[in-house]
């Protein structure tokens, strides 16, 4: 008998019990709880399911140190069916981080760093001829469905003395390659107020809620109005949390200013994934569960947001006939103590916790990190 998995009494987001059959790799059936048929049952009991999480910010190539892990660890085993690698590997390195990714079980996409050499060291941008704009658009076309943009990180220790420099290049190389751009900012100079008018429309600013001095808000919390300015022109915000680009008070301010939720992201490697504060994906979720947003707008934003910003709608949804990427989590209401860059800690009641994953139509149990 051919077999058919069927994930039974689940609730989805519009909080419906439902189940779900899978075939082929492919979503068979979406029915309402107990009416759905399978081979093989893994039984909800009512716990969530949502399409399947997608982090748009991670370092997967493990060579690197310290900007480096292995794919499964900060995907699958987290119950993150798609990660994206943000700009560990430039033109030189891209082509091994493909197999790499042929070989793992989560899906893996990447921003291609406009430097050649990547995150081989990390102040890549301190000398202008890595930016290689000819073997960046080579990579970029050769690997069309796997780089979803280019990244470049625009502080201090990464650009040395170049100023924006490296952020015009990589500009200029984001239209002749016809791919956005993922910025990363962090402490000055450059200023934040040379970086963000330079930024077009679909460019993602990645660490939006860095507590630096160099930041986004001013010191009552206002948001600058480059800022604002940006978000009129149609840029993305995106998490990127990391070992020291998340900030509570940021994320306050940014909140009580109705500074939009677009994208959650980890920034996770290995050293932040076991020592903190990063920890997983699913702790990154449980930060903005406890700043007040809803369940719904956490999980948009692992899903559909990232999904419609990386044009892969069939990511960010559940749809028969797509491929079955889900995600199988509890909310568990307990005293959890959280972390931000700044080691300033808060107290929540509830967490955001994986269970499971289908990625490709496969099914796998979460590690249990509890
Ligand atoms: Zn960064
Ligand atoms: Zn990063």
């Amino acid at each position: 008998m051919k077999e058919r998995l069927l994930l039974r009494n689940f609730r989805l987001l519009n909080r419906r019990l439902a189940d779900i059959a899978i075939e082929d790799g492919r979503i068979a059936e979406v029915t309402e709880a107990g009416k759905g048929t399978g081979t093989r049952v893994i039984e909800g009991s009512g716990s969530y399911l949502s399409s399947g999480w997608i982090d748009l910010h991670v370092h997967a190539f493990p060579e690197f140190d310290p900007y480096g892990d292995e794919i499964d660890e900060i995907g699958a085993k987290q119950g993150v069916a798609t990660i994206v690698d943000a700009g560990s590997c430039g033109a030189d390195r891209i082509g091994e981080l493909v197999e790499s990714g042929r070989r793992a079980k989560t899906n893996l996409l990447a921003f291609l760093n406009v430097s050649r050499i990547g995150l081989s060291r990390i102040d890549e941008l301190s000398k202008l001829e890595w930016i290689d704009g000819e073997a960046a658009i080579q990579a970029a076309k050769r690997f069309p469905d796997f780089v979803v943009g280019l990244k470049a990180r625009i502080s201090r220790s990464v650009v040395g003395g170049n100023g924006v420099e490296p952020l015009r290049m990589a500009r200029a190389l984001s239209e002749a390659a016809d791919l956005p751009l993922m910025v990363h900012i962090g402490s000055g100079p450059p200023s934040i107020e040379e970086i963000v008018p330079l930024l077009a429309k679909k460019d993602i600013i990645t660490h939006y809620l860095n507590g630096k001095e160099n930041n986004l808000f001013d010191a009552e919390g206002k948001p600058l109005q480059v800022l604002l300015d940006a978000l009129r022109r149609g840029i993305r915000l995106d998490v990127g949390h990391g070992t020291a680009s998340f900030s509570f008070r940021a994320a306050e301010a940014a909140k009580r200013h109705g500074i939009g939720l677009h994208t959650i992201s980890s920034d996770i490697y290995r050293g932040n994934r076991l020592n903190g504060p990063v920890y997983s994906l699913a702790n990154v979720m449980t930060k903005f569960l406890y700043l007040g947003y809803p369940l719904e707008e956490v999980i948009a934003a692992v899903t559909s947001n990232a999904a419609d910003w990386l044009q892969r709608p069939e990511l960010g949804r559940i749809r028969v006939g797509d491929v079955a990427h889900l995600t199988l989590f509890s909310v568990r209401n307990e005293p959890v103590v959280l972390t931000d860059s700044e080691d300033e800690v808060r107290m929540a009641s509830e967490r955001i916790e994986p269970k499971g994953v289908v990625v490709n139509g496969e099914y796998m149990e979460c590690e249990d990190r509890a």
